[in-house]
């Protein structure tokens, strides 16, 4: 058996979309359009974007990578997402090959060449082609590519509906072996959860920490909300530092929403109020079932609705031009 198919938005494992091009291309530059990678320094046909077997990358998932939203013909957060790539690659010992600004400038060429406005950005740098053996210092080359291209999204009722999570078995990797923190090419850890939420017919689910705490989901950060407060697991716990989780942690200062970083068991998340998951593909999705138990009424809460509505506002008010 295999698993070829996914019903959940593409960060950070589903597949690669065809670009549409964006609604401001004149009709003969989207129709005769052929989907563009970047690969070290060039744009090339997505047929012609090729990485060697022997590269450490997909020998030994020895690499770090972003998922990138745009909205609107902008770059949501690139700045943000650059620094965190350059500090995963920095955790690794792995040189990118290219400065901040360029990273920031291939990326938005990358959006340019293929017109996309609104879609997902697939950031990678391997530790290039060596030999067969872990060393990566016989890997003098590191490879950067980049995918612009549609996403697939939740289908639009869940934001209305709220989503059903289990609590995965797979305990999140610690971070005395493999930081979450880091945005490593090895997701192992995470695809061995996301095959328990296959099997289990939900979309997402909650990893627990070593010690048995939640830390987060699959692909997304985990928030709750308890008497009108919101409670998120710190990054120290083991988990991804999200661009989305910031966002909405700045969002709810601005409302006036106290939010505790804190560790807290799943027990905490079956009783809160509301429950909520951040992703730069999810965005901000309620969540309504855990475990089989409801949590709160059974409806996304008046907190999620807020945060969520003030999370679309923000992707249509910021972000880096694709279009000068
Ligand atoms: N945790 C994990 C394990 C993830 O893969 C992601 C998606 N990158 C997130 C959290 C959410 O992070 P972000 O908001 O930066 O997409």
């Amino acid at each position: 058996m295999c698993y070829n198919r996914s019903t959940s938005p593409a960060e950070p494992s589903g597949p690669p979309v065809r670009a549409q091009p964006h609604a401001g291309w004149p009709t003969g530059a989207r129709l005769a359009m052929a989907q563009l990678i970047y690969l070290d320094g060039e744009l090339v046909e997505r047929d012609q974007a090729k990485i060697s077997v022997f590269d450490h990358g997909l020998l030994y998932g020895d690499g770090v990578f972003e998922g990138i939203r745009v909205y609107h013909g902008r770059v949501f957060r690139l700045d943000e997402h650059i620094k965190r790539l350059e500090r995963s690659a920095r955790a690794i010992m792995l040189d990118i090959p290219l400065s901040h600004e360029e990273l920031v400038a291939a990326t938005v060429e990358t959006c340019r060449a293929n017109g996309v406005g609104d879609g997902y950005i697939r950031l990678v740098v391997t530790r290039g082609v060596g030999d067969l053996g872990l060393d990566p210092r016989k890997c003098p080359k590191p490879s950067v590519f980049i995918i612009a291209a549609n996403i697939q999204l939740y289908p639009a009722e869940l934001y209305e509906l709220g989503l059903s999570l289990i609590t995965c078995s797979t305990r999140r990797n610690s971070p005395a072996s493999l930081d979450p923190g880091i945005k490593s090419l090895n997701y192992l850890n995470n695809i061995l959860a996301k095959i328990e939420c296959i099997h289990a017919d939900v979309p997402e689910g909650i990893m627990l920490t070593q010690a048995g705490l939640v830390s987060e989901c699959t692909g997304d950060n985990i928030f709750v909300v308890r008497d009108g407060k919101v409670l998120t697991p710190p990054v120290a716990a083991g988990i991804l530092d999200g661009i989305t989780r910031a966002a909405v942690i700045e969002l709810a200062a601005d409302e006036g929403i106290p939010v505790v970083e804190t560790l807290f068991p799943v027990t905490e998340v079956y009783v809160a109020d509301e429950c909520f998951l951040t992703g730069t593909a999810a965005e901000l999705v309620p969540v309504v079932q855990v475990d089989g138990r409801t949590i709160g009424d059974g409806k996304p809460g008046a907190v999620t609705r807020r945060l969520l509505s003030r999370f679309r506002d923000l992707t249509r008010s910021e972000g880096t031009p694709v279009h000068e």
